[in-house]
């Protein structure tokens, strides 16, 4: 870089972004990888065939339109969206994260979320130039009710955002808690969103509650990302239809492309693959927790998720040696002071979970 040009993005990127560091994606090359709660599974060459001539038939010289009307439908069913409820898409959850903060940022807004959590929430507010307000969750991964309380009565969020289940966590938080926390944020005017990413994996929804007066301030996020097509980029955003009316002015027009939407299509086509798929995972969450119980100083905590957190005597050198063994997790120590020595691993294929484990137990 010459030293005009330092000189020029001196002057014109933003100073927060100028200290800033890019999303980090770790370098999985030739590595079991098990580090971002992706579907192992890849697609049978007769689907994959089938696929590429859906895509093939695509009009991509025109503007996504008719289809994405297709897409809602099928998805409205496949999520059981109450009546009086709609959706709107978002090329991934991450891009309708976005646009909840584009759209709810009024002068002096708010967005809260507990802490260890998903970083886009955070990255979304300061991106935007919203407040953020972190509260701790309790050292075992509840939510500390007084302290969001608190906090929701201290600081009046815009935007509440609870993931259910949680990542990194992976656990999913008491109802009697989160219905009181919604009944706050009520109070307040703010809305509340369920990020509910790992819904597949998962045995308890919020969809259900939207369909109560009570609460029409409540959003309920998914994505098809953890159900197996996280490179399709897909998210959906559920709720009271003149709420989504409301963001998805927000929304870019064509936003999702006709890609994207046939592929989503064509996973809701296969859904009860996709259904085995994930039942199989929540099989291995299983093996894997019982297995990872009996190792000696190492503590898995409960999951609901395609993920298991663990905590072992030292995470630095659990991860480095598993790397060496050819098993890439994620590190998450650094994330959170909760985190203490913990790794974060995703559920793979039972070859690839007995690889990792084994990797686990040879590098402690
Ligand atoms: C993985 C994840 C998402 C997914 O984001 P996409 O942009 O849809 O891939 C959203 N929320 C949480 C909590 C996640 O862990």
């Amino acid at each position: 870089m010459t030293i005009a040009l330092a000189e020029r993005l001196q002057h014109t990127i933003r100073q927060d972004v100028q200290s800033m560091h890019a999303y980090a994606i770790q370098d999985s090359r030739g590595l079991i990888k098990l580090d971002a709660m992706e579907n192992p599974f890849t697609l049978p060459p007769e689907l994959q065939q089938e696929l590429g001539q859906r895509l093939g038939r695509l009009a991509i010289n025109r503007y996504p339109g008719p289809g994405h009307a297709q897409l809602m439908e099928r998805l409205v069913a496949f999520a059981e969206l109450p009546a009086g409820c709609k959706l709107t898409i978002g090329n991934g959850s991450d891009e309708l994260i976005d646009i909840l903060s584009v759209a709810c940022n009024r002068p002096g807004a708010t967005l809260l979320a507990p802490l260890p959590g998903f970083v886009m929430y955070e990255m979304s507010a300061r991106l935007r130039g919203l407040a953020f307000v972190g509260v701790p969750l309790s050292a075992d991964f509840a939510l500390d009710e007084d302290a969001m309380l608190a906090a929701i009565a201290q600081h009046r969020p815009a935007l509440t955002y609870i993931a259910y289940p949680n990542n990194p966590s992976a656990n999913l938080f008491d109802d009697a808690v989160i219905d009181r926390l919604v009944a706050a944020v009520g109070a307040q005017q703010g809305l509340v969103v369920f990020d509910e990413a790992y819904q597949p994996f998962a045995s308890r929804t919020r969809m259900a509650s939207l369909a109560q007066h009570e609460h029409e301030h409540v959003l309920v996020l998914r994505t098809l990302s953890k159900f197996g097509l996280a490179g399709v980029r897909l998210g959906y955003l559920c709720g009271a239809a003149a709420l989504i009316d409301e963001i998805d002015k927000v929304r870019p027009p064509y936003n999702v492309s006709v890609l994207n939407a046939e592929a989503a299509l064509f996973a809701l086509d296969h859904a009860d693959e996709y259904a085995r798929q994930a039942a199989l995972l929540r099989q291995e969450r299983e093996r894997l927790q019982a297995a990872l119980r009996a190792l000696p100083g190492v503590r898995p905590f409960p999951s609901e998720a395609n993920m298991i957190l663990v905590r072992v005597p030292d995470s630095a050198r659990a991860f480095a040696g598993m790397k060496a063994r050819g098993v890439l997790v994620k590190h998450v120590a650094a994330l959170h002071p909760l985190l203490g020595n913990c790794l974060r691993l995703t559920v793979g294929t039972p070859e690839e979970n007995t690889a990792m484990f084994n990797a686990l137990k040879a590098s402690l």
